[in-house]
């Protein structure tokens, strides 16, 4: 596999122009993170960036065959600091859970996540998924005080490796 860092800045329209490191594996990028040897920025990026490689804006995207060839699978990004100790190591089938239900994806052991927080990115149909449920297996289905909006962002889990 081809891989090379490709070095530039944050795009946006923002005074900070934080320096920028892109991952490209065999033509494609796979991973952006901060420039740690920039003087000024010193491997900072906000939270707009670092999901720039996220394709799918929900799950329409995942019917598209560009995205769905990038991102062929759902998958479970946690730290390694949080997979070591649980026996979960890159590519693994985890299973995530709480008192609410369960779903099953692919882990991805990366330091795209924090230490602490696991992360499942958004887009695939439930049908994609093992057993046929998604993240929202797990979430509350309460709506916000403010707004009557759902509250399905963040949420208190557990993940073990599917053995067998
Ligand atoms: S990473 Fe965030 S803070 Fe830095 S230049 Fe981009 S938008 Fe601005």
């Amino acid at each position: 596999m081809a891989t090379c860092i490709v070095r530039g800045a944050c795009p946006h329209d923002c005074p900070d122009t934080c320096a920028m490191h892109t991952t490209v594996e065999d033509g494609r990028a796979t991973r952006v993170a901060g420039d740690p040897d920039h003087p000024i920025t010193v491997g900072f990026l906000c939270g707009k960036v670092p999901n720039y490689l996220d394709l799918f804006l929900n799950s329409t995207f995942a019917n598209q065959r560009r995205q769905r060839s990038a991102q062929p699978r759902p998958e479970l990004v946690i730290h390694p600091d949080d997979a070591a100790p649980r026996g979960i190591e890159d590519g693994a089938r985890v299973r995530v859970l709480n008192d609410r239900g369960e779903f099953r994806c692919i882990a991805r052991v990366s330091d795209d996540a924090r230490a602490g927080v696991a992360v499942a990115p958004m887009g695939w149909w439930n049908h994609d998924y093992e057993g046929g449920r998604s993240s929202q297996a797990t979430t509350s289905q309460e709506l916000t005080v403010a707004g009557n909006a759902p509250i399905f962002n963040d949420n208190r889990v557990e993940v073990e490796p599917v053995r067998g």
